[in-house]
This record gives C-alpha cells, structure tokens and sequence, in this order.
C-alpha cells in the first residue's frame, strides 16, 4: 500500500460541501472531530466517526 492512497484515506484536507437543504455552501475541515452543522439552516453536515469526518452534503470540491 502506498503512502499517498493513506494520506488520502486520511482525508485530513479542507473540502467545500453543499447543504441538501438551503443549497448553502461552505468549508469545512475533512477530519473535524466535531459535528459539522450548516451555518444558514442548521442541518448537521457531517459527523465524526473515528478521527474522519462522514459527510451528509455534497461535496462540490476538496481543497489542499
Ligand atoms: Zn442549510
């Protein structure tokens, strides 16, 4: 297994994701350890499970 591909898994990089609900978009952290909620709605966007984020919204970009 290759150093990049756990990197990857790792997902410790800031992505831009989409609310399903209002459509707002936002940036959050790829390994926050705490629950990610929408800032316009409320809607919880992602929560943590073992140190990586799951993300409920559409992810519309991951930034480096
Ligand atoms: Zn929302």
């Amino acid at each position: 297994m290759k150093a990049q591909k756990l990197l990857t898994a790792t997902s410790s990089k800031f992505v831009k994701i989409r609310c399903p609900k209002c459509k707002n978009e936002q940036i959050m952290f790829g390994k926050s350890s705490t629950v990610v909620s929408c800032l316009v709605c409320g809607r919880k966007l992602a929560e943590p499970t073992g140190g990586k984020s799951r993300v409920k919204a559409r992810v519309l970009e991951v930034l480096e």
